[in-house]
């Protein structure tokens, strides 16, 4: 789908800044540099901090640590050095009634510092209080001088744009200075700002104490002088507020759009009889979890409707998402139609397909794998059969959703771990029929916040229990060591009659040592470690073949311990492992590290998780190590993930299509996001597009900022 454009008429906010009064070419480079090329970015380009010029301290009052305005006038006056006589320095004490302070500045002209402040000298200094135990300084501080006969008063009237109120303070570039800056935006804010045009309709922004736009970008450059300072640096004044609303809502606005929009087309309306899944529950060595059931529920509520279904299946490593699935598809199967299954991996749809495949068969149901290592012959064979109708589950890497590939009749698209493919995916399959039935289903647990941003045009189900009888898994930190305490607790379980993992990192920019490592520890842990067990390796640069091969081994019990590579993070199925030792723990990824944990823990027995960091690693992977030991839980280690790595990282940006906010930030706001969506999704459904004028306002505001990122082409 094409990106629209703007169809907001041509405005001020979109003129190059090079139009601005007092930006000239080499301002205008420097601004470029800050990614701020139009009137409308150098409104959003906002302070990061405020400075409290509204009032001058005394000097006995000046608190250390902060940014401080205050009078004095020069006492003495000359250049000295540091204690140890290291480093020479000039030095301006200055003082008011109450008190004296120390000025020092170590990169100087001294002619030009003798001349500026003789004794005597009356000026207003600014600059970071510091405090050496009872002595109070400040380095390099700016300054404003007063002539002998002038006063205080007069200069905060001859300057009231740097005196007499809080000042913007603004991220800035190398040689861009804050008063120039200010100057600049001081002007540039008062000739845009106000002519902004109020879009949210005025019953939401009174509903929710908020101002319209243009107050709310003019106060947050420059706030009346009532304003909280407290709140203001930490964005959650009054202002900053009604901007990040302002963002949430449109976002949210599109959301709902899009999800109103599917909603109105015409999908399949499936008939739900049970031909299949009562059986198949009759064949289950167990009962569904009440939380199977609900979801399930919500699963055939949305399958019997007139429109296609476009749900998220959120639940947690080993919650049993699979067996949902599998039931879904046997409702899409019973009304002739056919399903496909993506998976992100060979090895997971492989393991699907081996699940799947042994109920299938069972109920007297075709399954096929498509898999990119297909000889020719085979694939060409399974293509035609899929267009025949002949096979009702189709299950494959994205194999699945290239072009030869051609249904007979798709009902329903399954599109396992969400979170490693993109909204496109979705897209070409649900192309692969007409308005099939689309299941997303996810084990990366997604903090709230996140969920409403990200995947907020889905309906969303949440397995919370896990089946009965797992044991929590006992995770253990050992450090190198304590490495034979680690493979006493893994020869304990192979004693039982249990297997083991081992994992080792590979990232891409050293593959080829982290190769040699796993390799050289499989060998070593075979010949040494574990002479009486079988070890097998595993690696994504093995053939799917090799790879298959060790798999199967190892599912049937050939193998004892597996050596991998983080090849077998999703999906893998081996309930007989009860330990997995993770070596380098410290470069995992906390997502990863729940993921790799979750494949032990599948069976009843106790099962363990073993951590081994390096030598050295950083802070936050300690924070990271001590959440993996502290709790099981993930959407607690999603939350802690999101904290430790904050939004913009949480799930690669980009690709995983988390939108970038101008103002919002989703940990500071997330009640305000919530509030947002309630407004958009309720705005939604009362507002008619095409005849409202307000309304064609909103929805063109709507298309400029979000039109092409949340590809909204259908509500145009
Ligand atoms: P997920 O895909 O959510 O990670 P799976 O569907 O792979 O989880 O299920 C994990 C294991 O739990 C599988 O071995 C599966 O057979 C088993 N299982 C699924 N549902 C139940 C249940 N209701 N009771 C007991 N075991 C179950
Ligand atoms: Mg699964």
């Amino acid at each position: 789908m094409p990106p629209l454009t703007s169809r907001r008429a041509p405005s001020r906010l979109d003129e190059s800044l090079e139009t601005v009064r007092g930006i000239g070419p080499h301002v205008q480079a420097k601004l470029q540099k800050l990614g701020l090329n139009t009137v409308e970015d150098a409104l959003y380009h906002l302070p990061h901090r405020y400075e409290d010029r509204r009032q001058l301290q005394p000097i006995a009052r000046l608190r250390p640590g902060r940014q401080e305005v205050f009078y004095g006038e020069v006492l003495a006056a000359g250049e000295t050095h540091t204690s140890r006589k290291r480093r020479r320095l000039y030095e301006v004490i200055v003082g008011d009634r109450s008190a004296q302070i120390s000025l020092k500045w170590f990169r100087y002209r001294k002619d030009w510092l003798q001349k500026r402040f003789p004794v005597g000298q009356k000026a207003v200094f600014i600059g970071e209080v510091k405090s050496y135990g009872a002595l109070r300084e400040v380095h390099h501080p700016d300054a404003e001088l007063l002539s002998a006969d002038s006063t205080m008063e007069q200069l905060f009237k001859s300057d009231p744009l740097n005196f007499g109120r809080i000042l913007p303070v603004y991220p800035l570039t190398e040689g861009l200075s804050q008063k120039q800056f200010r100057k600049i935006w001081y002007q540039l804010v008062e000739q845009n700002a106000p002519p902004l045009p109020s879009i949210l309709p005025r019953e939401i922004l009174s509903r929710h104490n908020l101002v319209p736009l243009a107050t709310a970008i003019q106060a947050s450059h420059w706030p009346p002088n009532n304003a909280s300072l407290t709140e203001l640096e930490q964005g959650r004044d009054h202002w900053r507020q009604s901007l990040v609303f302002d963002e949430f809502f449109f976002l949210e606005l599109g959301l709902a759009l899009k999800r109103q929009g599917v909603q109105l087309e015409q999908g399949i309306s499936f008939n739900v009889e049970h031909r299949y899944t009562i059986p198949l529950n009759k064949m289950l060595p167990f009962r569904l979890t009440d939380a199977q059931r609900r979801v399930l529920g919500d699963i055939k509520q949305d399958m019997m409707q007139p429109h296609p279904m476009n749900r998220l299946l959120q639940g947690d490593v080993g919650s049993g998402k699979t067996l949902v699935a599998l039931m879904a598809s046997l409702i899409a199967i019973e009304n002739g139609y056919q399903v496909a299954l993506v998976a992100p991996t060979e090895i997971l749809a492989e393991q699907h397909f081996l699940t799947f495949e042994l109920w299938m068969e069972k109920l007297g149901l075709k399954t096929a794998l498509l898999q990119g290592s297909m000889t020719a012959k085979a694939r060409k064979e399974a293509l035609l059969s899929i267009a025949a109708g002949e096979i009702h589950l189709i299950i494959g890497t994205h194999a699945v959703l290239q072009e030869g590939v051609k249904f007979h009749r798709l009902g329903l698209g399954i599109i396992d771990e969400q979170h490693r493919f993109g909204v496109r995916q979705r897209g070409t399959l649900k192309h692969k029929g007409q308005n099939p039935d689309i299941l997303v289903m996810t084990a990366t647990p997604i903090p709230r916040t996140l969920s409403l941003t990200l995947y907020g045009d889905l309906s969303v189900s949440v397995i919370d229990q896990m089946p009965p009888g797992r044991k929590a898994i006992e995770t253990k930190l050992f450090r190198e060591n304590r490495r034979l305490d680690a493979y006493s607790l893994i020869k304990d379980e192979l004693k039982k009659g249990r297997q083991a993992y081992v994992v080792y990192p590979l990232v891409e920019d050293s593959e080829k040592s982290d190769l040699q490592a796993a390799t050289a520890a499989a060998k070593q842990l075979a010949a040494e470690v574990f002479p009486r067990n079988t070890v097998g390796l595993l690696h994504g640069r093995m053939k799917s073949v090799e790879k298959e091969q060790i798999m199967s081994a190892f599912r049937d019990g050939q193998i004892d311990i597996l050596v991998a590579t983080t090849v077998i993070e999703v999906g893998v199925d081996v309930p007989n492992a009860s330990v997995m030792l993770i070596e380098h723990a410290d470069r995992f990824g906390l997502a990863q590290l729940h993921q790799l944990r979750g494949r032990v823990g599948r069976g009843a027995e106790q099962s363990y998780c073993l951590l081994i960091p390096s030598q050295q690693y950083s802070e936050d992977a300690g924070k990271r190590l001590q959440v993996m030991v502290s709790t099981n839980d993930g959407f607690r280690i999603a939350e802690a993930d999101l904290e430790i790595r904050g939004p913009g990282e949480f799930l690669g940006t980009r690709q995983a299509g988390l939108p970038d906010f101008r103002v919002a930030n989703l940990l500071r706001d997330v009640r305000l996001l919530e509030v947002a969506r309630q407004e958009a999704f309720n705005y939604a459904r009362q507002t008619d597009y095409l005849t409202d004028n307000k309304s064609r306002e909103v929805r063109e505001e709507l298309l400029a900022r979000w039109g092409g990122r949340l590809e909204l082409a259908a509500i145009g």
